[in-house]
């Protein structure tokens, strides 16, 4: 658009006009590439004999107007003879109809605002008013009953491999992980049940989130007996898949596949940050699969308000559906989790074992299981039992990474802190509960969290005896046991000062 009058006063004709271009274009083309590539386009308006045609992405546009650009220009020629070229170009949103970060989750908002038109020019933006897509959000064809056709199998090339350890029953629920393995339960009886879609998972590395989805993905090829298709993959491979299909002038065919999929699943959605093409590839799949009905899941290292990396339209959306964290794991869940997979070691394997690498490796699972598998595997290799001492010569190594950093001295201001002592009491005589309990726990976490030895604590603590640490550590224990509420507190501490 060059001039400064834009031909306002032929536009419910124009957009006659367009409308009939739409749909001979997708008689042409037939629904799946119509509904993939060119329902978004928005007619921008007409000026002098320049139609202009707007799609919310640079991607879309490179790629319709190379692929459909000649054609939708000779349509326009059969419509409108006054029309000698058609400029297609990428238009942002109208404003106003931009998400907001308090913007609702409505699928009708977040329509427009994706698919909304486009210029910046007045007249442009009166045409998308008078001209909205009409295409159906949900289409018939894809939001009932799903027929036999659209249940096909998930690309062997699309879906990773399933780890067969990782299902529902292998995993191990308490209260960090609970409402995500609640919400993933879900999802895998009931998917695209609303306000479960899409689902995101996210936490730290080693925490369950890989496990969770593929436990879905069994879950609901088992009990659907293979009729419900599940795609799941990693952003990396979802990146790298799109990347070689772009080379091998293959979109096409990665684009139909992942849409024929019902439940499509990423893993580690934050390998998309920076990564912009690709991201709006997914943006444009998700939003694809989420209107025809389908499910998404999701998982990231980050919440989506958290990933600020990601396009803002994305994380919107992201959080959508049922976000779900993953939290850190706590002492009783890690013992659980030991107990469950020791049990299926093979050797025995003490309880006080356990309980050390459960104090020892406290930041995942991962880490958690690889040090178990090693003792278990160096058992059975030397046919000697597992025991305490055998632990700290096969995992040497790995315990002396896990020995932090912390001191005793950064325990005593945290805790002193925490409680709203003074951090002489630390080292006082003092023997009041309000004072004799905080010291108490700073004992029990300078026993956890640094390799000092009793007489060591002792000392740093105005010169107690060893007994005295003894003491206070069972009694920590015992109280975190009784009561739960302290037992937060002390598992916070610990956390606080891990980190
Ligand atoms: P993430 O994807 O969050 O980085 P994973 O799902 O890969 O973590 O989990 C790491 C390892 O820890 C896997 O072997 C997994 O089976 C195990 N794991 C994590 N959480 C649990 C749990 N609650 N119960 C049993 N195993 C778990
Ligand atoms: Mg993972």
């Amino acid at each position: 658009m060059t001039t400064t009058e834009p031909v306002i006063v032929e536009l419910p004709e124009l957009a006659a006009q367009w409308a009939r271009i739409r749909a001979r274009l997708q008689g042409e083309v037939g629904d799946a590439i119509y509904r993939t590539w060119l329902r978004q386009m928005i007619l921008g308006g007409m000026d002098g004999d320049e139609v202009t045609v707007t799609l919310p992405t640079r991607f879309l546009r490179d790629w319709v107007t190379s692929r459909y650009g000649a054609r939708i220009s000779a349509l326009w020629q059969s419509e409108n003879a006054a029309v000698r070229r058609v400029d297609i170009r990428v238009g942002s949103a109208v404003p106003g109809a931009i998400p907001r970060d308090d913007a609702t989750c409505d699928d009708r908002t977040f329509y427009a605002a994706t698919v909304a038109a486009p210029s910046i020019e007045p007249a442009a933006l009166t045409v998308a008013a008078v001209y909205p897509p009409q295409t159906p959000l949900r289409s018939p064809a894809t939001s009932g009953a799903s027929t036999q056709e659209d249940r096909i199998e998930p690309r062997s090339d699309l879906a990773a491999a399933l780890d067969p350890r990782f299902t529902f029953e292998g995993f191990v629920v308490g209260k960090p992980n609970e409402f995500a393995y609640a919400c993933a339960r879900r999802v895998a009886e009931r998917p695209s049940s609303p306000g479960f879609n899409p689902l995101f998972l996210y936490g730290g590395v080693g925490l369950g989130k890989t496990h969770l989805m593929h436990a879905i993905a069994w879950e609901l090829t088992e009990r659907t007996d293979r009729r419900v298709s599940v795609a799941y993959m990693s952003a990396e491979k979802f990146m790298y898949r799109f990347i070689a299909a772009i080379r091998s002038q293959a979109t096409m065919e990665f684009k139909e596949h992942l849409r024929n999929v019902d439940v499509l699943m990423i893993d580690d959605l934050q390998f998309l940050i920076g990564k912009d093409n690709t991201q709006e590839e997914f943006f444009h799949t998700f939003n694809y699969l989420v209107e025809a009905g389908k499910q998404i899941v999701v998982s990231a290292d980050k919440s989506p308000s958290d990933l600020s990396g990601l396009e803002h339209r994305l994380r919107t959306r992201l959080g959508c559906g049922m976000v779900a964290d993953l939290h850190t794991t706590t002492y009783e869940l890690r013992i659980s989790i030991l107990e469950a997979k020791a049990a299926r070691a093979g050797v025995p394997v003490p309880v006080k074992v356990l309980e050390f690498l459960a104090h020892k490796i406290t930041s995942n699972v991962r880490e958690l299981e690889g040090a178990l598998n090693r003792l278990v595997a160096h058992a059975n290799l030397f046919g000697r039992p597992v025991t305490l001492e055998t632990t700290h010569e096969v995992l040497h190594d790995i315990l002396k990474a896990h020995d932090r950093r912390v001191t005793i001295e950064e325990i005593q201001k945290k805790v002193a802190e925490h409680y709203s002592i003074r951090l002489t009491d630390m080292s006082s005589a003092r023997r009041a509960r309000s004072v004799a309990r905080p010291r108490q726990v700073a004992m029990f976490l300078a026993k956890q969290l640094t390799s000092r030895s009793l007489p060591e604590i002792g000392r740093k603590f105005g010169n107690r005896d060893h007994t005295t640490v003894m003491h206070a550590v069972s009694r920590v224990s015992e109280l975190m046991q009784r009561d739960g509420s302290f037992a937060e507190d002390v598992e916070l501490l610990r956390r606080l000062l891990e980190s």
